[in-house]
């Protein structure tokens, strides 16, 4: 398992940033927005007249407000010029992206990154923000349909006010919350505010995304293990459902996994609890 912080030591040593490296983590960041507020970010890859890229930094997400605004600019466009083509060289930004950004930055590696918002702070982050390779072929159709354009020091990055400018914070409470969920052992505040105890976090999560990685064994107690022996009795392998995991429990499960062609060790992790039919 590669950490954020594996990762930013390694983008530091090799002199190369990509916030691709952390597809799978902003992948969950992204749903678990989207769990928080239904919708509020909206894949844009469907709109007609984009060239799209498969780098894994790219998260083709808008609030629906600059998405119907990107629609009209890219229809007008493809009606003036039917070839016409937009390529996006960044949308939305996750606060997982965002923190290597500035870390890399407050590291004090200003030749790769001269500058980077607060993680949750970006109008990336908010879903209203696009940067345009080609700007010059579409700033005016932008500038026409609500976009700004905040001058040549960034000439790509354009901005739509037409969302909620709190969806940075939402996706730090995404972040926070998957935080918990799977790491029951060490709550964090979930306040939508990317300070000290998200960052140190952040940096000790996967890159791949959160798994879980919770095991059970002798001594364990609780509603699971109840699950796991009412699925280890069914299956054939019967043990009192009594929520305590105990010596019979663990010989039930070492049956069971010397069936199933599990390795026989009489502990409950990831592949026999998915054998066994039971999701966390
Ligand atoms: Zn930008």
């Amino acid at each position: 398992m590669t950490t954020v912080d594996e990762a930013i030591r390694s983008m530091i040593a090799t002199q190369k940033v990509d916030t691709g490296k952390v597809q799978g983590l902003s992948r969950q960041i992204i749903a678990e927005t989207n769990n928080i507020l239904t919708g509020v970010l909206l894949n844009f890859e469907d709109l007609p007249g984009l060239t799209l890229s498969s780098e894994a930094f790219l998260n083709y997400f808008l609030q629906s407000g600059p998405k119907e605004s990107l629609r009209s600019v890219l229809r007008q466009g493809i009606n003036q010029k039917p070839g016409m083509r937009m390529k996006i060289n960044s949308a939305y930004r996750t606060v997982a992206q965002q923190h290597i950004l500035r870390q890399i930055y407050e590291r004090g590696h200003r030749d790769l990154v001269p500058l980077a918002a607060r993680p949750g702070r970006s109008n990336h982050e908010d879903g209203l923000a696009i940067d345009v390779d080609n700007f010059s072929d579409w700033k005016a159709l932008l500038l026409k349909n609500g976009w700004e354009w905040q001058g040549a020091a960034d000439p790509v990055h354009f901005y739509n006010n037409s969302g909620r400018d709190d969806v940075g914070d939402l996706g730090v409470k995404a972040f926070q919350r998957l935080w918990n969920r799977y790491n029951p052992n060490d709550q964090m505040t979930v306040d939508g505010d990317f300070g000290e105890q998200s960052a140190v976090r952040m940096n000790r999560s996967p890159v791949d995304g959160f798994v879980t990685t919770r095991i059970f064994t002798i001594g364990s107690t609780g509603e699971i293990v109840k699950k796991i022996q009412q699925a280890l009795t069914n299956a054939g392998f019967p043990v009192p459902v009594s929520g305590n995991f105990d010596e019979a429990t663990a010989a039930a499960v070492r049956k069971f996994q010397d069936k199933k062609g599990l390795g026989a060790d009489g502990v409950v992790g990831a592949k026999t609890l998915k054998v066994l039919g039971i999701l966390l």
